[in-house]
């Protein structure tokens, strides 16, 4: 998307937005599913709570992908952009048995990642599949907040617990269609995932019925200039000949699952933001923009990095910014940080801005959320209005006592 055309959606829709680019998206999920070719029966469920607009998962559906979610709402959300529920696997941690038994009974694909609910489960539901979040011990991912297959990890059933898993299915006459894995997010090193693939398949031999195997996700994508994310086409022809080899011995062409968000959906995402105030102080030069982390948390809460240019100044002269929000607390985009030389009133364009972006975003200071445009074919489409002061207070009661 080019600098003009993201400077006149700002002209037409106002600062902060959200720009999606509908092409990236559409290359990124053709990208997976070309690396895994060899494998007869794949399927990539696009992980929800990356961005969860419905207009974005009504795109997924024309891809034919399917969906990953972790909640009755996002589920809501899928069925309400027309996913067919067989096209869904929920993947929650800690939530209610309730909630699990009335996803079940729509008809999607639950995932269960603790003994004490599996055995609830399969003593109630004995005809209703299921599968297992395995955690394989392995450490992967980027931040400590977003690695969670370690031994203290509140995610999965160890993998040391099979046995305990097995007895749960006999004793209970339940079925355990499949197995999952989820380690974390920024996961660069393939051969580290590959290990965790191999205690995967070693837990799936044990198992007499599976349709499939779900691999979860994790794969890192290229942040600053010159990065470089998961190889993603090695991972395909490492994995998928390993997983053809499991199909032989197991006898059955089970499906191959993964579970992108990040992968998807972060490239496509541009966030925009007005520059409010340049203030120099005695050692550093603040841009202060019209947003902060209510819009955009990832610095703030993981550290996370996002590429930012001066769309209004490109040809610019680089310079040392600190970026820095409106919220009444500390909340820095970037220290330090080359960008073209930056005015009032400039728009600067943060990159990465899909995944974990809008999704995260709050009314933190009674603040509104931005609105968010897909582009595709070159055309703008509003999918999300910016809020107004009637959103602010929906639920509020006004009491006066
Ligand atoms: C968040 C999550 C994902 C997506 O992770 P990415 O790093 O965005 O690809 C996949 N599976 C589960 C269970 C998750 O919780």
């Amino acid at each position: 998307m080019k600098n003009n055309f993201l400077l006149d959606l700002v002209a037409t829709y106002d600062s902060p937005l959200y720009v999606y680019d509908a092409e990236k998206i559409t290359t990124q999920y053709q990208k997976i599913t070309l690396a895994f070719s060899s494998v007869k029966n794949v399927r990539i469920n696009y992980a929800v709570k990356a961005l969860s607009n419905i207009s974005i998962l009504k795109l997924f559906r024309t891809l034919n992908a399917g969906i990953d979610c972790v909640s009755f709402q996002e589920v809501s959300l899928g069925l309400q952009a027309g996913f067919d529920p067989k096209d869904i696997i929920y993947t929650p941690n800690g939530v209610s048995i309730h909630e699990i038994e009335k996803i079940a009974a729509m008809g999607v694909q639950i995932n269960i990642d603790n003994l004490s609910i599996l055995e609830q489960f399969g003593n109630v539901n004995p005809n209703i599949p299921v599968c297992v979040r395995i955690n394989p011990h392995i450490m992967a991912g980027g931040h400590s907040k977003i690695s969670v297959g370690h031994i203290d990890s509140k995610f999965g059933i160890s993998v040391h617990q099979i046995p305990h898993i097995k007895r749960i299915e006999k004793n209970t006459g339940m079925h355990i269609n499949g197995i999952h894995m989820h380690t974390g997010s920024d996961i660069l090193d393939i051969e580290v995932f590959l290990l965790a693939t191999e205690i995967l398949f070693n837990a799936a031999v044990q198992f007499e019925n599976l349709d499939f195997i779900d691999f979860g996700s994790g794969f890192k994508v290229p942040y600053k200039p010159g990065d470089v994310g998961t190889d993603i086409d090695e991972l395909g022809i490492q994995l998928g000949k390993r997983f053809n080899t499991f199909c032989k011995t197991y006898g059955k062409d089970i499906a191959l699952m993964f579970e992108p968000g990040k992968f998807l959906v972060s490239e496509s995402g541009k966030f925009l933001a007005q520059v409010n105030v340049v203030k120099q102080t005695t050692s550093t030069i603040f841009a202060g923009i019209d947003s902060g982390f209510n819009h955009l948390i990832r610095p703030m809460m993981y550290d996370a990095y996002h590429h930012i240019n001066n769309i209004s100044n490109p040809k610019g002269k680089e310079r040392y910014y600190s970026v820095v929000g409106y919220i009444c607390e500390s909340d820095t985009f970037a220290s330090n940080r080359r960008i073209q030389e930056i005015s009032e009133e400039d728009i600067l364009c943060f990159d990465n801005a899909g995944a974990y972006c809008y999704s995260m975003s709050s009314n933190y200071n009674s603040r509104y959320r931005p609105a968010e445009v897909l582009v595709k074919n070159g055309k703008a489409h509003l999918i999300r209005k910016r809020e107004t002061m009637d959103d602010l207070l929906r639920n509020q009661i006004e009491v006066d006592l």
